[in-house]
């Protein structure tokens, strides 16, 4: 093999481990080398040659509360000197058991089954199972497929990808070798929604589950719908006899300005999917939670009914623990102010590139700030330039965003706004996409 693109500078550790690490997302012949980072404190990344960089990101949208907070860390530790993990068949443990029961009293209406998993991509694939389950245990014959809009976003496994937007770059290669869903536009307008209603009333019997991101569309290309999309999803789903699955894996959790997007509608899904930030960016956990209606479709006396799924580390007892710590800091209730003052600087901050060369939009929701651009974005280049600026962003397709922790202080706010407004004034930001 010749590495010799490979990292040649950095510390012993990422040299002598380049080329047996397989990096996401990444063309790694042509990349840039990533950032080594050997340690992280509130809404900073330490790099090991000693500079320290605002997190743009929350480390994918993930770490809420900051890096390093002392509640979730104390959990973590007080957890791993009981019990890091037990196998959830046959066993059960304090903090999934209460993690499930808060996670029910959280959420509106009756959302109350919790089904854990460990990463967001399982927990569609668990929703989407348990929806065509749940047809299948009432008698319904032939509702195999799914329903799912454009510039949709809900993983990287071969059955998530297949409601992920068809034409969105990550996946377009597998096109033609998993089953093909109906894919169709929000119904964002009176035509949009006569459409949906039209295609609903023709394949309808056809599909177990209409599944969306709400209010967000997150890495399709963050996309904003009103929450009046939601309320006629929900009205449609009703007249055509389908399930409503909202995957708010980027959206739960204050990230769009209520504790969950559905809240900002008043309108309840079948199913919803959360993940990123239930732990506070600290483990890996993610959850299907389903509605009274959906559980009792499984709840029989005959074992076949039964949902054959269970994951080897599902309800990680050390995850949980997290995730009971962050529910902690959230139910103290800080991160309302703490969204609306990064919402406000996000705003403030990014407004003055609207008239930039290239740019076709700036919106912000909640902790969302977004830059849209006419073509894609040259992503490696433009991490370097926010980096010599003291900011981790790393762009997606046309946009640039920044979703940052909701503890960002204002100086560090700052930090992230200005490397936007310093690196698209200068130009040269379009390229490929690229890595
Ligand atoms: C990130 C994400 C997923 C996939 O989660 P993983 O943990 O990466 O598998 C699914 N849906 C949405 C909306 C996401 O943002």
């Amino acid at each position: 093999m010749t590495a010799h693109y490979l990292e040649r500078a950095g510390p012993d550790w990422l040299v002598a481990g380049a080329r047996h690490v397989w990096r996401p997302y990444c063309q790694m012949k042509t990349a840039r080398p990533p950032l080594p980072v050997v340690a992280t404190r509130g809404s900073r990344l330490i790099l090991d040659d000693g500079r320290e960089l605002v997190d743009g990101l929350a480390s994918w949208w993930t770490a809420c509360h900051g890096y390093n907070h002392p509640h979730i860390a104390g959990a973590i530790r007080d957890q791993l000197e009981r019990m890091p993990h037990v196998m959830f068949g046959g066993l059960a443990h304090e903090p999934a058991y209460r993690l499930a029961r808060r996670l029910a009293n959280l959420l509106p209406g009756d959302l109350n089954h919790a089904f854990f998993a460990e990463s967001g991509s399982v927990s569609v694939e668990i929703a989407m199972k348990m929806a065509l389950q749940f047809h299948i245990n009432q008698g319904r014959e032939g509702r195999t497929r799914f329903l799912s809009f454009r510039g949709g976003y809900h993983g990287d496994t071969l059955a998530t990808m297949t409601v992920c937007d068809p034409e969105e770059g990550m996946h377009s290669l597998f096109s033609g070798v998993m089953p093909s869903q109906v894919i169709a536009d929000l119904p964002v307008d009176a035509a949009s929604e006569a459409a949906l209603d039209a295609v609903l009333a023709q394949r309808g019997g056809e599909i177990a589950a209409i599944l969306t991101e709400p209010l967000v569309q997150g890495a399709g290309g963050m996309l904003f719908h009103s929450p009046q999309v939601l309320r006629t999803l929900r009205r449609l789903a009703d007249k055509h006899g389908v399930l409503l699955i909202f995957d708010e894996i980027f959206t739960g959790f204050g990230r769009t300005g209520t504790l969950f997007a559905m809240q900002a509608a008043g309108v309840e899904p079948d199913i919803v999917t959360l993940s990123k930030a239930l732990t506070g960016g600290t483990l890996p956990l993610s959850v299907a939670v389903a509605s009274t209606r959906v559980f009792e479709a499984f709840w029989s006396d005959d074992a076949g009914a039964a949902l054959m799924h269970g994951p080897t580390y599902m309800g990680n007892a050390l995850a949980c623990a997290a995730a009971n710590a962050s529910l902690d800091l959230f139910e103290a209730g800080a991160w309302r102010a703490d969204v609306a003052r990064v919402s406000a600087a996000l705003a403030a901050g990014l407004e003055p590139v609207r008239t930039a060369p290239g740019v076709v939009d700036v919106r912000v929701l909640g902790a969302i700030g977004v830059v849209e651009f006419d073509a894609p974005v040259a992503v490696g280049a433009l991490c370097d330039a926010f980096a010599a600026e003291g900011a981790w962003i790393r762009p997606m397709g046309r946009t640039v965003y920044l979703t940052p922790a909701f503890t960002t202080p204002d100086a560090d706010l700052a930090i992230l706004t200005a490397a936007i407004r310093e690196v698209v004034s200068a130009g040269g930001v379009e390229g490929n996409g690229g890595v």
